[in-house]
């Protein structure tokens, strides 16, 4: 296996000449990045390999008396490179469909919805936020209270940092030495991003295009660091890459099944370590004063917001027409404005999202409700169950059990 691992990490480094954003992180031996370099094979080069690898990959299954951690290493590798077998055939000019492309690439389909399933939201904030105009400019302004103002952005994190790392290490332990670096960068189609350096350490940057609300504090503070991506990678690289040797876990291939565990364990992991009535109390007592906010407003703030997160599914369904040539970037940013409640520059920077990231928009709110629903299977102890999954090489499609539901908007 570790000579598959091997050529699998060495084609990821390939793939990643032609596509700048196919390699998010690689702590793996440094020549094998020169060599990529220097090689730069061609597209249909890296195919015929990947083909190559797959069949000596089938072959080398391991027997079924084989303990759980060798089965699921197996197919996490089989599963990884099937994907990234897929990009390669995009970047040479397959064209697929949305729900083609993620289930190829993430190894999940996320549910189709219409304009009517997002109507008894709709209804309710129009009547939470009453007044003339458009519920999208009227969400807006209610919003518009809730600003963190630039200068009090980095000590508004930095108290959200802390208490997403003290709530994290309570529950899990950490090698010594984990740390990360914060930034706040302009001129990006993403709000937040955790680029991991290895040995244990991450750059996260801030992008602050857009006014930067409040709740984004522990949101990001939680998603990007503890006990999200940072976290997520520092025990793949303890538990994996060091402890047993597994070479494939020094290279995340960003196009990949590992993206919708990644993204929704990020997600997941801000209720874990924030459930809500001990979030509105963090808010409260540190966010609120921390960004100059009047604390009382906090509830009122978390209410309407919980409304707005029922929506999060119109962002697929604008994202999954817009890939499909249903509507065009107008018509995409027309449907986040008005489904969910997207500001017009908000809606435009997730379009040029869609632009760069295409179906990967299924990985923050499908891969929650799939890490919600698998952690929440398995009974109370969602921190243990947590850490768990968050160490190990599991496939999406695996976490959905017998029971499994998807919340839908109510
Ligand atoms: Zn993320």
């Amino acid at each position: 296996m570790n000579t598959l691992a091997e050529r699998y990490v060495r084609l990821v480094l390939a793939v990643g000449q032609h596509d700048a954003d196919y390699v998010d992180a690689y702590y793996g031996p440094a020549e094998w990045r020169t060599e990529a370099e220097a090689g730069k094979l061609p597209l249909t080069e890296i195919a015929s390999r990947a083909t190559a690898l797959a069949q000596a990959v089938a072959a080398a299954k391991p027997p079924v008396t084989a303990d759980e951690m060798t089965q699921l290493r197996y197919q996490y590798l089989a599963r990884q490179l099937d994907a990234l077998r897929a990009r390669v055939s995009m970047l040479t000019g397959t064209k697929l469909r949305f729900d083609e492309e993620s289930k190829a690439l993430y190894d999940a389909v996320a549910p189709t919805h219409t304009e009517a399933d997002f109507a008894n939201v709709l209804t309710q904030l129009e009547a939470r936020l009453p007044g003339s105009g458009s519920l999208v400019d009227r969400y807006d302004a209610f919003r518009s209270r809730f600003i963190i103002p630039h200068e009090r952005l980095d000590a508004a994190f930095k108290a959200a940092i802390d208490g997403c790392r003290s709530r994290t290490l309570r529950h899990i332990t950490l090698p010594p030495g984990e740390s990360f670096t914060v930034e706040y960068v302009t001129g990006k189609s993403w709000s937040g991003y955790n680029w991991y350096q290895g040995n244990f350490r991450s750059l996260i940057q801030v992008n602050t295009d857009l006014p930067i609300y409040v709740d984004r504090a522990i949101d990001l503070a939680c998603h990007e660091g503890y006990p999200g991506h940072h976290v997520y990678n520092v025990l793949l690289e303890k538990n994996l890459l060091r402890d047993r040797g597994w070479i494939e876990f020094s290279v995340y291939a960003l196009f990949s099944p590992q993206s919708l565990i990644a993204e929704g364990t990020a997600n997941y992991g801000i209720e874990v370590a924030f459930p809500r009535a001990e979030r509105i109390e963090f808010e409260r007592r540190v966010l609120f004063p921390a960004a100059g906010l009047d604390p009382s407003t906090t509830t009122q703030y978390y209410d309407v917001l919980a409304l707005v997160d029922q929506l999060s599914y119109a962002g697929n369904e604008a994202a999954r027409r817009y890939i499909n040539g249903t509507i065009d970037a107008k018509g995409a940013a027309d449907w986040l404005e008005k489904y969910g409640l997207y500001s017009r520059p908000r809606a435009e920077q997730r379009v040029r999202f869609v632009d760069q990231y295409r179906s990967y928009v299924i990985n923050y709110n499908l891969g929650k409700d799939m890490v919600a629903a698998y952690i929440e299977s398995r009974g109370n102890d969602r921190w243990r169950e947590f850490a768990r999954l968050i160490s190990s090489p599991r496939l999406p499609s695996s976490l959905i059990t017998p029971n499994f539901q998807l919340p839908t908007p109510k």
